[in-house]
């Protein structure tokens, strides 16, 4: 209070101050606050980190009335209000995790006016008496967070949000704001199409986070090489190691443990106690590695994260650019590291090929797994071809922060390795009833006389060791490639190798197959370049 308000100083501006603290807002926080104020709907896509949330508290605490916050999110929802009642912010929420009592109590202060935000899980807003409810209440903007839920072709999609269209119909006078970290073009589209929200205006802030550098590296022992990963670039470091699996989370925090690194596995398999503790640690150390699953992440909000790690490949890019997101929010320099190999692009494509859903899941998790080895197999930016996935404009010429600016990747002519290899598939193939998975494959082009050759007479055929002239590495490599193409696939739950329809343009002559050459070593950049 005191003195006159001048023009900069709006209502927005002085709730920033006052509740929260901050001194001013950050890129396009204001103009999409004013709008929602002064009553607009808006579509707004903003990386992870962004500072969303804002985008929708503050225009709640401004306007009169209830702001009605929509959230899957709901484990996070007890979090998100005590952090709001901590700075005094009035605010509740009502989801299945509550007993009558608990959401009576909430109902009341709602009814009566009294809460600033209330936080709800979509699947209530199709509850006729959670429409009742908020129909005798005032309500000042609806939030609907993790907008990109309402996609079926996102990997997020929740059936619950293409009720909420209803909103508007039901409240045509209440500003609606959709938010978003994960959106390609076609999501953004369908977020507004389908919430029924064509007069909205559109934020869109740049996905591009310069201080994380992005590196991509190959497969060959993975915990060894995050160990001296870690040990060369991030020792006393926080960071998060994502696995696919919780086995490989146990075993990889076991091995970092035994190695002088403290980590701490995190996984839906631990129980509730354990998981809350270790992620808290995680928030209180400095320096502490949290080894996970990707259950671990959401809604996490520290700032010095100064490297993640994937041992395994994300399934899509917007799973991997939402994970390596969580480094760096501080704006330090931070990296984002992945061993990627041979057997990461068989289990996915294996995985997809066995897993459950209809023909038209696959197809979309196919895609989403294609995006992903470009992404890994790329030999231009990889800080490029993430702002393009995102349908945002790159920068002219490399970012110079990620692994093929700073070394760029040489490429060779792989087109008679590729026969040579797509020769040897077809050759197992006549072998009745016989599964031979890439191993196999690359010990005859290799002209090893193993067990499982001679077993088979596999040193009898044709193509037994005409491959000497690569390492076991470089097969990989070509094989890895080839699967990422499409010029390769995967059958069946051995993974056993097969010709797609395109195989043939490569053995009959038709095509060239450019390949990207496997790195003698590693970039060790992170540090000298930007520190
Ligand atoms: P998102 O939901 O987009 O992932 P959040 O809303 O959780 O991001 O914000 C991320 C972090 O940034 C939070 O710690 C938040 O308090 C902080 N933050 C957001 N806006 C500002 C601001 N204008 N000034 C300072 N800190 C901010
Ligand atoms: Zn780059």
């Amino acid at each position: 209070a005191g003195g006159m308000p001048d023009h900069g100083d709006s209502e927005a501006l002085a709730t920033l101050h006052r509740v929260f603290g901050y001194q001013a807002f950050r890129g396009q926080q204001e103009e999409i606050i004013e709008h929602v104020v002064a009553g607009g709907d808006a579509v707004v896509l903003m990386p992870t980190g962004g500072g969303k949330s804002l985008c929708y508290q503050i225009p709640a605490l401004v306007r009169p009335g209830t702001g009605i916050v929509v959230s899957p999110l709901i484990a996070l929802m007890q979090d998100q209000v005590d952090a709001l009642r901590a700075l005094g912010v009035s605010a509740g929420f009502i989801n299945s995790t509550q007993d009558f009592d608990e959401r009576r109590v909430v109902e009341a202060q709602f009814l009566a006016g009294e809460l600033d935000l209330l936080y709800l899980a979509p699947e209530r807003l199709r509850l006729e008496g959670t429409l009742d409810l908020l129909a005798r209440g005032k309500i000042s903007v609806f939030a609907i967070d993790e907008a990109h839920c309402v996609s079926q072709w996102g990997h997020d999609f929740r059936p619950d949000y293409l009720a909420l269209s209803l909103l508007g119909e039901r409240w045509p006078d209440v500003p609606r704001i959709a938010l978003t970290a994960t959106a390609t073009r076609t999501t953004h589209r369908e977020i507004t199409e389908r919430l029924g929200m064509p007069q909205a205006r559109h934020f869109e802030a740049s996905f591009d986070r310069p201080n994380i550098q992005y590196r991509i590296v190959p497969k060959a022992d993975p915990k060894k090489q995050l160990l001296s990963f870690l040990r060369e670039e991030h020792a006393g470091d926080a960071g998060i190691v994502y696995c696919l699996s919780r086995n490989s989370v146990e075993k990889t925090a076991e091995f970092l443990t035994r190695n002088g690194i403290e980590a701490v596995p995190y996984h839906a398999g631990l129980d509730a106690g354990t998981r809350a503790a270790h992620q808290s640690r995680f928030l209180r150390e400095e320096g502490l590695v949290v080894v996970a699953t990707i259950a671990f992440g959401m809604g996490i909000d520290k700032p010095d994260v100064r490297f993640v790690a994937h041992l395994d490949l994300p399934k899509s890019v917007e799973g991997y650019y939402q994970e390596t997101g969580r480094a760096g929010r501080d704006g330090l320099p931070s990296t984002a590291w992945m061993a990627y190999g041979l057997q990461d692009v068989v289990q996915q494509r294996k995985m997809i090929q066995t897993g459950e859903g209809d023909e038209a899941f696959r197809r979309r998790a196919a895609a989403h797994l294609d995006a992903m080895l470009a992404l890994c197999e790329t030999a231009q930016c990889r800080r490029g071809q993430l702002l393009a996935y995102f349908g945002q404009e790159p920068g002219a010429g490399g970012c110079g922060n990620c692994d093929t600016c700073l070394t760029p990747p040489e490429t060779w002519d792989g087109t008679v390795a590729a026969q040579k290899l797509l020769s040897t598939v077809v050759r197992l193939k006549r072998e009745r009833g016989q599964k031979f998975g890439a191993g196999q494959i690359v010990d005859i082009l290799l002209g090893r006389r193993t067990a499982k050759v001679i077993q088979f007479d596999h040193d009898q055929l044709s193509v037994f060791g005409i491959g000497e002239e690569l390492s076991e590495a470089e097969w990989r490599g070509v094989a890895r490639q080839l699967l990422a193409q499409g010029l390769l696939a995967v059958e069946g739950e051995y993974g056993t190798l097969v010709l797609t329809e395109e195989s043939g343009t490569v053995l009959r002559r038709e095509r060239e197959v450019p390949l990207r050459k496997e790195p003698a070593k590693r970039v060790a950049a992170a540090k000298s370049s930007s520190a």
